[in-house]
């Protein structure tokens, strides 16, 4: 992709900045999103701070406080997984045997 220096919309020049949390290039004077028309941020071309609900009736899997905690969770089983690559340790406990 492309990094987009200046907002698209025509009446705005705003440089835009990539923003981690939407995970996407926004436009640091208007806060338009480049290339997207909503986000899960509640940022909406159409609808100011509709954008999280927009994308749930769209039928839009976002990041829930569930799919939050399950993604922590992913993220604390590899760091132990990583740390036990650099430590040498069976990390086969709990793999299936094509696995091992
Ligand atoms: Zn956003
Ligand atoms: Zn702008």
């Amino acid at each position: 992709m492309i990094e987009p220096q200046v907002c698209d919309l025509p009446d705005c020049d705003g440089e835009t900045t990539f923003s981690e949390n939407c995970g996407a290039y926004v436009c640091m004077v208007c806060d338009k999103h480049i290339g997207l028309t909503r986000c899960y941020c509640g940022w909406s071309e159409t609808s100011p701070g509709n954008g999280r609900s927009e994308l749930i009736e769209m039928g839009e899997t976002i990041g829930d406080a569930e799919t939050e905690i399950a993604r922590d969770r992913f993220a604390v089983e590899f760091a132990e997984r990583q740390h036990a690559y650099d430590t040498g340790a069976d990390i086969t406990d709990g793999l299936t045997d094509e696995e091992k």
